[in-house]
């Protein structure tokens, strides 16, 4: 099978499993960021079944260019594995199986990544920024999809259930937008993504 049709299954297999895999609308924006900033090496925080890190891969630039990804869940790694094996991208993407925030705190300085992407636990946001911050290199750009969590961080009321990771994703936007270290916009597609330019 050509990497075009297998890439196709990937994208429709996880779409009927109900993986939030990136909308087209954001993953074509996000794609045109990499474009533009041609990074060396990306991290990516929530692999799910590795679409987006294959996306991304394409726009990968400079020598020995990489993309390493966490994902907790033990099915979703397999799967990703899987998908990136299938599509011939070992040696550039690198599929962790841990608890991101735990390993992102044993990361030190030296690995440090021109573009970091949070798509995981909306709960989680303000801890994964923070380390991202901390691993993103000086004029580095952190991308955050789904930062309006399906409209509830615009909405006045939410289900219980929710509000603690909406206000979370409340005080993400509220970080990067008045944060002096950050240069943020916010886009209204998708489900939000939010794209920071950092100087340290
Ligand atoms: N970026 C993917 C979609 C990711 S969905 C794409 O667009 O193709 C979010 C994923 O984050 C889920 O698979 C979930 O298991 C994972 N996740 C949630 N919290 C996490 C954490 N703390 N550490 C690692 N992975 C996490
Ligand atoms: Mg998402």
């Amino acid at each position: 099978m050509e990497k075009h049709e297998i890439l196709k299954n990937i994208k429709k297999e996880a779409l009927e499993n109900h993986v939030p895999i990136l909308q087209d609308i954001s993953l074509d924006f996000i794609l045109l960021i990499l474009k533009l900033a041609k990074p060396n090496k990306i991290l990516e925080i929530g692999t799910a079944v590795g679409y987006s890190a294959i996306q991304f891969s394409k726009y990968l630039d400079g020598e020995n260019p990489k993309i390493k990804t966490i994902e907790k869940n033990e099915t979703m790694y397999n799967k990703a594995v899987e998908n990136i094996k299938a599509m011939e991208l070992e040696n550039k993407i690198e599929v962790i199986h841990d608890d991101a925030i735990n390993y992102l705190k044993a990361l030190d300085e030296s690995d440090t990544y021109d573009v970091i992407f949070i798509d995981a636990a909306k709960g989680q946001y303000l801890v994964f920024l923070e380390e991202a911050t901390r691993l993103v290199k000086n004029k580095g750009i952190i991308i955050a999809d789904n930062v309006y969590f399906k409209g509830r961080v615009l909405s006045d009321y939410n289900e219980h259930k929710y509000r603690t990771a909406t206000n979370r994703l409340r005080e993400y936007i509220k970080i990067v937008k008045e944060d002096k270290r950050y240069d943020t916009t916010i886009f209204d597609i998708g489900d939000g993504v939010s794209v920071s330019f950092v100087n340290k």
